[in-house]
């Protein structure tokens, strides 16, 4: 916990006042969208940024952004994953500018579509794929599959994981360990305790009690939790995972949307993990609506078997622009030609050089926070030692901590992902942009401890 709050406070402050005198296009664009739209943004998310606006983008370009205001910005949220592959990658505008010229959605498949498909299964350990849109949806695609062959109930998430719009994944432990819904859920359909189990990030005893119920259709889970700081996993924990799975007739789903950035194949391939059925999403379109489900074989054809083609437009798992074409144009194009094996060296290098440049600021100033890096994307919380769990992770949150490192960063043209302290490279992040992150975060820190 940052102890001197008054500090904090005037920090904040005179950072509001810097943002306000330097971004006048923005507040221009703000005050007229706001008429017509709740905050002055398209979806309400985007008003999470800090400030007392938001910036309004004029154009991109690899790892940097410009705003209405004509200010340069690095770009660190690259679209929190979903430009991962930096912003208007050429080989991927081409394709799908081509693939948009030639007609982009038919409800039949083009040869993008079998393409695709082997990159995925060479990629991530399991040979046969479907589409969706995004990530969300594949996850609920997998949830409902998982379902229907193992007829079983619930589901099994990690404390503090985030998989997306998915109802049965909102829920989380109380401080007595019941599975409740997470705060914020907006609109609870059911009580979460009829649909989800949740056990903490590496808790293995507490997972084989949920699975040993036989109960548990599915587990879903990230291979490191992202979505609340970064939780690595302990080593034995994903062998363990799957073990248990196997043991108890459950079928394991990693979802690799974010951890995707660990290497050209997710973690599954870097350290050779064996899930029923892998999800991918955000950046594998190169900047379009793209989302993919992996399955084994055994997987994919106990649901085949169990599906009648009658019924399959229907049948809850779907989606019409599903699989367009445009989209596996995109996908095709961004892992062939961006995000290449090649590409992710360069991305991990910019991420180590970016988490060395926080941890000197760190220990020269002993301040009490850690950072931790997953490949090309790396994080910092407010604690001093790496979490176990979701809920150490959760423990350490300060918002208004965040708030001003964001505002302090935001002002020296850097944008960070506005959930958490985490930065990602794109291919074309540069040794220069890092080093701007590393001299604004020493001066932000010297701020608050100098
Ligand atoms: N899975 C994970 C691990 C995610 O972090 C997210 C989004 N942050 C999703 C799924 C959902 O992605 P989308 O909102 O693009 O559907």
């Amino acid at each position: 916990m940052y102890e001197d709050r008054g500090r904090l406070a005037a920090l904040w402050e005179t950072e509001l006042d810097v943002f306000r005198a330097a971004r006048p296009a923005s507040h221009a664009e703000w005050e007229r969208a706001e008429r017509h739209m709740p905050d002055g943004v398209p979806m309400l998310w985007m008003a999470k940024w800090p400030g007392p606006w938001p910036v309004y983008v004029e154009s991109a370009s690899g790892a940097h952004f410009t705003c209405v205001d004509g200010i340069d910005h690095v770009d660190l949220c690259l679209g929190d994953t979903g430009a991962m592959c930096g912003h208007a990658p050429a080989a991927s505008v081409a394709a799908i500018s081509a693939q948009l010229a030639r007609g982009s959605t038919f409800m039949l498949p083009t040869e993008d579509a079998a393409a695709v498909a082997e990159i995925m299964s060479s990629r991530f350990r399991v040979p046969v794929w479907q589409f969706s849109l995004s990530a969300t949806d594949a996850n609920r695609s997998l949830i409902r599959y998982a379902r229907q062959v193992t007829r079983r109930p619930r589901i099994l998430v990690h404390d503090y994981s985030y998989h997306g719009t998915v109802d049965e994944a909102y829920a989380t432990l109380d401080e007595h360990g019941n599975v409740v819904a997470r705060r914020g859920n907006i609109g609870a359909p059911v009580p979460l305790d009829q649909t989800t189990s949740v056990v903490q990030f590496n808790d293995v005893d507490a997972l084989e009690r949920a699975l040993a119920t036989r109960e548990i259709a599915a587990v879903l889970i990230e291979p490191a939790l992202t979505n609340i700081g970064i939780v690595l996993p302990e080593p034995g924990y994903h062998e363990a995972v799957r073990e248990l799975c196997s043991r108890y007739g459950t079928i394991l789903i990693i979802d690799e949307t974010h951890t995707f950035s660990a290497g050209p194949g997710g973690m599954i391939a870097e350290l050779g993990l064996e899930p029923d059925a892998v999800v991918l999403g955000k950046s594998i379109g190169g900047g379009i609506p793209a989302g993919a489900y992996g399955m084994t074989r055994e997987f994919a054809d106990r649901v085949r078997d169990s599906l009648d083609l009658e019924d399959i437009d229907v049948g809850g798992v779907g989606g019409t622009l599903a699989g367009n074409a445009l989209s596996l144009a995109g996908i095709r194009a961004t892992l062939s030609e961006v995000l290449t094996p090649a590409a992710f060296t360069g991305m991990i290098d910019r991420s180590t050089e970016w988490t060395a440049g926080v941890q000197a600021a760190i220990d020269e100033f002993e301040v009490p926070w850690q950072v931790t890096q997953l490949g090309a994307r790396s994080e910092y919380s407010f604690r001093a030692t790496a979490p176990r769990t979701g809920r150490e992770a959760a423990d350490a949150d300060d918002f208004e901590l965040q708030q001003y490192l964001h505002l302090h960063a935001l002002n020296r043209g850097l944008l960070m992902t506005p959930f958490h302290n985490m930065a990602l490279m794109s291919p074309a992040t540069t040794a220069a942009d890092v080093e701007r992150h590393t001299v604004a975060f020493r001066e932000a820190v010297v701020s608050l401890y100098g």
